[in-house]
């Protein structure tokens, strides 16, 4: 009756899928192997359960690409080279089972260089079973007692799934056990010893929470995909031995809830691990007979291993499976084992290979193109189409990444130098690869009966079988134990056999016992029939308080799965953030490192600055004293040419002077002549005494300058003291030509420039000027002159005479008189005044340029009138 009151409790429609927002990362793991031989040298280091560390082999030191010789990576989990395949399968593959039994969807890919361990991580080999084979045990391990019988899922051709009733199940079964090639029963262990012992059954594991109030179905398909091309590992083609017929490439089709898919991919239903590992390796033979056949190699191609697990609620009594297709849920994890990343083929590849190895190639490009768009858009908020259609495996798994699905990478790497710069590329894919999000699957809606359908059915039925064998046969229709024993409860009837004809008290006793038996009877129906109604609406209300109980439950679980939902997600901030911290103070420490050095380069650098600016103020100081010496000597030399410019002047003014009053004589003299006739012409002899009488009278009436300077008045020294004397200048720049051409005065008063002093004690003066002649030869001249007093109190010279002494031949002496016929009194030739003058300006130019050098005594030579 509970069953009946279930039954009639009107079914909920399913809920509504949920809108998830909720996104992780795909998940990044890494799995270093073994070297292949000891000595072979290692660029991987482990340095923690997330982190490994890059070093660049000892040929690749030169530091390429700016980067950093040592590099870290890191990820969800780092997996050593003593890391066992369950070890690994606990952490990586175990939670996509168990999502896929609880009907979310997962991928899984191994990506790496080729030798990377790929296919080592998800195949595996005997006693060490991959990731493949071990996530096949684990779910059937949990779904085994609930697995629906063959043929009630049905695969229809467009990625969806029926259900069958019970009887065309049946038929289909009876169909396939006809065909003696199938093995009937997959339990018995006859399995190939190629992949026996995968799993030891001390590590079998099994899903939490498993639903058992569904029936289970698993599917699997085996596909390659080579040169951008699908083969369907799993279909069944008559063998030609003669004329193999190569194998027929697949096409992808997009389901209606926008699912790819391989259309008319081989979908076998398994029931076993065993057979579905056998299902695998005919997939893997096939795999390895066309490799051969068509000379391929396998590290260029990529292998998806789908298993398809189909899950479908029990009817209300837990019977049989729900006929009803929309409740059907289907998930599906793919195992992926990629093709070897490495840009080029590891054997010689050549021609067509070539080009396959470029396709592949291209694929995994795609890969990663698909990646960094998605990478991009997620984190710039850009809406940059994702490339999938660009290859066939981006395209199979673009729902995993638009839609929802739990999205995992096992990279594989080889310690090994030779594999240093691929394996450099595989990571820097691999850390992008973690920054991509994926939507988190949802849980799966539960239908709308109640749970434990499954095991009271079965609790039922056992108590069936009990009951029926406690008894032990078919039930007596006539008198069930039950209505005995209802019998005995009510009065027992009174004797009923007639005494005689007269015996009327018999039958009215059994009358009226039956009637009261037949109250008590109704009394019973009625009392039976309201706790019956009682009962039911208690049981309702009950059923009721269930129900709403339920749904608290599922609220509460919901709630629980979201916060679950939310602690998952901090926790994948927080691991992101720590990375990108850890990232960070890496590149704080090498950038202290280069600051450190900058800062010791800046102060070696101030310190020779420091020492320069200070060489640089000495020399400054140094220039300044110089500086100031260069002034004191300019300021001196300045002094010193204004005094001697002064100096010249003077002597030029006396000069004309002198020549005025020669001048003036020659002109009185001409008078003379003029006056006194033209007799007397003993003028020109006139003795010596006479030109000395000629100063006095000029002394007495100074010459009149009428049109001269003005001149002051000469006086003329008195000849009281006796005798001439004469200053005899010689200046120091004579040569002393040590010959008897020179004047020997005697009581002279020798000086080299004349003075005050000297001239003031002396009335004759004589100059000896020596100056190169035209010949070349030394000449020299006296200039002769009287001293005069001015009236200032000064004194003052007047030129008189020039005698010019030359050592020549006699020949050439007609003009010049020798030193021997001449004395300071020789008397002035007529005709040479004008020379006379002429050499007196050279004369006092020459006592004045001696001091000057040669440049000016040079002019003075140049001023020297040809005579
Ligand atoms: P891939 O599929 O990446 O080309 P394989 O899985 O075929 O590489 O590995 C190459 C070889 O290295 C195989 O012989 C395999 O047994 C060995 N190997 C790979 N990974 C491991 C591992 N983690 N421990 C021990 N041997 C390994
Ligand atoms: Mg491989």
């Amino acid at each position: 009756m509970i069953r009946q009151a279930k039954g009639k409790t009107p079914r909920r429609p399913p809920p509504k899928k949920p809108s998830n927002n909720q996104k992780d990362p795909v998940g990044v793991y890494c799995r270093v192997r073994p070297l292949g031989a000891e000595d072979e040298e290692c660029c991987i280091e482990v340095i923690s359960n997330t982190t490994i560390q890059l070093h660049a082999p000892d040929g690749l030191k030169a530091n390429r690409n700016g980067e950093f010789k040592e590099t870290q990576y890191s990820f969800k989990k780092v997996f050593g080279i003593k890391t066992t395949q369950r070890e690994l399968f606990e952490d990586v593959a175990k939670p996509l089972a168990q999502d896929l039994i609880h009907g979310k969807n997962g991928l899984l890919f191994t990506y790496g260089v080729t030798g990377s361990g790929k296919t080592h991580t998800m195949t595996g080999s005997p006693g060490q079973g991959g990731l493949l084979p071990r996530s096949l045990d684990m779910i059937f391990n949990s779904i085994g007692p609930y697995q629906a019988k063959r043929y009630v899922f049905k695969p229809d051709d467009k990625n969806g799934m029926e259900v069958q009733n019970q009887v065309d199940a049946l038929l289909d079964r009876q169909k396939r056990d006809s065909q003696t090639s199938v093995p009937k029963t997959p339990n018995t262990r006859r399995v190939d010893p190629e992949f026996a012992d995968m799993i030891s059954p001390e590590e079998a594991c099994k899903a939490e929470g498993v639903d058992e109030d569904s029936s289970y179905s698993v599917f699997v398909s085996y596909i390659e995909i080579y040169n951008n091309y699908i083969y369907d590992l799993l279909e069944e083609t008559p063998f030609d031995p003669i004329k193999p017929k190569p194998p027929q490439s697949k096409i992808l089709r997009e389901d209606q809830n926008h699912n790819m898919y391989v259309a008319g991919c081989t979908e076998v239903e398994v029931k076993s691990t065993e057979e579905a590992f056998e299902v695998f390796w005919r997939g893997q033979k096939k795999r390895r007979i066309a490799n051969t056949q068509l000379n391929r190699e396998s590290s260029r191609s990529h292998s998806v291993f789908i298993v398809k697990l189909a899950q479908a609620p029990l009817d209300a009594d837990g019977d049989n499976v729900l006929q009803d297709k929309n409740q059907v849920n289907v998930s599906q994890l793919c195992l992926v084992d990629l093709a070897g990343s490495e840009r080029t083929s590891r054997t010689r590849a050549e021609g067509n290979r070539l080009r396959e190895a470029g396709n592949i190639n291209q694929s995994l490009m795609t890969l990663r193109t698909c990646i960094e768009v998605l990478r991009e858009n997620q984190m710039c908020g850009t809406n940059k189409m994702v490339p999938y259609r660009d290859s066939k495996v981006t395209h199979l798994f673009k729902n995993y990444f638009d839609g929802e699905g739990k999205v995992r990478m096992v990279v594989c790497v080889n310690p090994k130098a030779d594999d240093y710069e691929e394996t450099l590329l595989v990571m820097r894919f691999a850390e992008m690869t973690q920054e991509v999000e994926v939507a988190r699957p949802v849980d799966r809606p539960i239908c709308g009966f109640a749970a434990g359908r499954r095991q009271r059915n079965q609790a039922f039925k056992e108590e069936l079988t009990r009951r029926l064998e406690e008894r032990g046969g078919p039930v007596d229709g006539d008198c069930p134990t039950v209505l005995n024993q209802l019998l005995q409860a009510f009065p027992p009837l009174p004797p009923c056999e007639i005494s005689g004809p007269n015996d009327d008290v018999t039958l009215p006793r059994l009358i009226e016992a039956l009637e009261k038996r037949h109250k008590i009877r109704q009394m019973m129906i009625e009392e039976y029939n309201k706790t019956a109604t009682m009962l039911k609406s208690v049981l309702q209300e009950q059923d009721g308080n269930i129900l709403s109980k339920e749904n608290v439950i599922q609220e509460q679980r919901g709630k629980l799965g979201e916060k679950d939902k939310m602690l998952q997600n901090q926790k994948n901030e927080i691991d992101r953030l720590e990375k990108k911290s850890k990232m960070l103070e890496y590149k704080i420490d090498i950038l202290q490192k280069t600051t450190n050095i900058y800062e010791e380069d800046k102060r070696s650098l101030q310190n020779e600055l420091e020492s320069r600016e200070q060489r640089l103020q000495r020399e400054m100081s140094e220039k300044r004293r110089i500086e100031a010496r260069m002034q004191g000597m300019v300021s001196d030399t300045k002094l010193k040419w204004e005094k001697e410019c002064e100096r010249r002047v003077n002597a030029k003014q006396l000069e004309m002077q002198n020549k005025l009053w020669v001048k003036d004589e020659k002109l009185k003299q001409l008078k003379a002549i003029v006056t006194e006739g033209k007799t007397e012409n003993r003028q020109p002899q006139r003795p010596s005494r006479e030109k000395d009488k000629v100063p006095p009278k000029r002394s007495a009436s100074p010459s009149p300058a009428p049109t001269g300077p003005p001149v002051r008045p000469l006086h003329r020294r008195s000849h009281s003291a006796g005798g001439e004397r004469w200053v005899d200048h010689k200046p120091t720049t004579n040569v002393d030509l040590d010959t008897v051409m020179q004047p020997n005065i005697p009581n002279a008063i020798k000086v080299n420039a004349p003075n005050e002093k000297a001239l003031s004690k002396c009335d004759k003066y004589v100059l000896t000027h020596q100056e190169v002649a035209s010949d070349g030869e030394i000449q020299t001249k006296l200039i002769k002159g009287e001293v005069f007093k001015t009236r200032g109190g000064g004194q003052s010279v007047q030129f008189t005479d020039i005698e010019t002494l030359k050592q020549e031949t006699p020949v050439a002496a007609s003009r010049k008189r020798r030193s021997s016929e001449s004395g300071p009194d020789s008397e002035p030739m007529e005709g040479n005044w004008t020379d006379v003058e002429t050499r007196c300006s050279v004369a006092v130019e020459m006592r004045a340029g001696s001091n000057l050098g040669p440049g000016y005594q040079h002019h003075g030579y140049t001023k020297r009138r040809k005579p």
